[in-house]
């Protein structure tokens, strides 16, 4: 399983962050501060839940062999 982030889209309200703090790392202004990256095993249901918790919808996740 994947994790795309649309960067440029992301208003910083950390609503991913509250679901998980080690996958979605903010900078320093409060943004997401990855783009793309694979869920490690195991993370797959925090990393669905982040995606859902955010607002803006930025959050994709791309299944394997989807
Ligand atoms: S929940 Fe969405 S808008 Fe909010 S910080 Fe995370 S990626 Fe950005």
């Amino acid at each position: 399983m994947k994790v795309r982030i649309d960067k440029s889209a992301c208003v910083g309200n950390a609503r991913c962050w509250a679901v998980s703090e080690e996958l979605f790392p903010l900078d320093d202004d409060g943004y997401i501060q990855v783009e793309e990256f694979d869920v490690p095993p195991g993370m797959e249901e925090l990393a669905r839940r982040g995606a859902r918790a955010c607002p803006e919808r930025v959050i994709e996740i791309v299944e394997d062999d989807a």
